[in-house]
């Protein structure tokens, strides 16, 4: 059972969650998300009094959160009915893996810098969710011990698809990641289907490198 939101900044967040619905999100539940899900306290303390604008912000590590409408267009296009045990690769804050906690049965999530797990891990103990695993490591490969997955999501942009997070989704599963190059992305939506994989191009995005095996390498990043 999640904490009871605090009162602090609850207009502010109100008013982020009018803008969201206001760019065409309609599911209540990914919503009501929202609404229990403090985004302030998963920013650096400095930048608190920007946690509702919607936009991306720095995070440390050289990373960022990524912009609220964009975390609830991935949320709405997975059709989340409350059951799905679902694998999210780039923790960076916690928030959009506490989102999930309120959406899914569980959460698997891995991040590679571990400055940002160590954080992760107290901003989600904090928001008072149970039902997430968290993983120091290279989320190009998955997470198979507890494959398969009926969704996952790349909060990072690929230069194609990683072929582990294919082979661990469920059937019927999706797989939401962002690919392309350095400036510019497209997300990208595969379903499968038995032995195939559906692909749709879902709009334009832009997204800090997945970086590992199956993505960017280190000397490579954003080319
Ligand atoms: N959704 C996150 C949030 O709510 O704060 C923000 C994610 S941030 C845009 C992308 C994250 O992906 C970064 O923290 C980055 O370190 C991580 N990342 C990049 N490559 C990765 C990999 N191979 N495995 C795991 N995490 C990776």
């Amino acid at each position: 059972m999640a904490r009871t939101v605090e009162p602090e900044f609850q207009g502010a967040r109100r008013r982020l969650v009018e803008a969201i619905r206001d760019k065409g999100i309609n599911d209540l539940a990914v919503l009501r998300a929202f609404e229990m899900t403090p985004r302030h306290a998963f920013v650096p303390t400095g930048l608190r009094h920007k946690a509702y604008e919607d936009a991306p912000l720095p995070i440390g590590s050289g990373q960022t959160i990524s912009q609220p409408s964009i975390h609830a267009k991935y949320l709405e296009l997975l059709r989340l009915t409350g059951r799905e045990k679902v694998l999210e690769i780039g923790t960076g804050s916690g928030y959009q893996t506490v989102l999930l906690a309120h959406l899914v049965a569980q959460v698997f999530s891995i991040e590679r810098i571990p400055a940002l797990v160590q954080q992760a891990k107290l901003n989600i103990q904090a928001a008072g969710v149970t039902n997430v695993s968290l993983l120091l490591g290279d989320g190009t490969v998955g997470w198979r011990e507890y494959a398969p997955y009926d969704a996952i999501l790349v909060s990072a942009a690929s230069p194609s698809v990683p072929e582990p997070l294919k082979e661990q989704l469920a059937e019927g599963g999706r797989l939401l990641v962002p690919i392309g190059g350095k400036d510019e992305q497209e997300l990208v939506m595969i379903t499968r289907k038995g032995t195939e994989f559906l692909r749709e191009n879902i709009l334009a995005v832009r997204f800090v490198p997945l970086l590992g095996t199956h993505g960017w390498r280190e000397n490579e990043k954003g080319k």
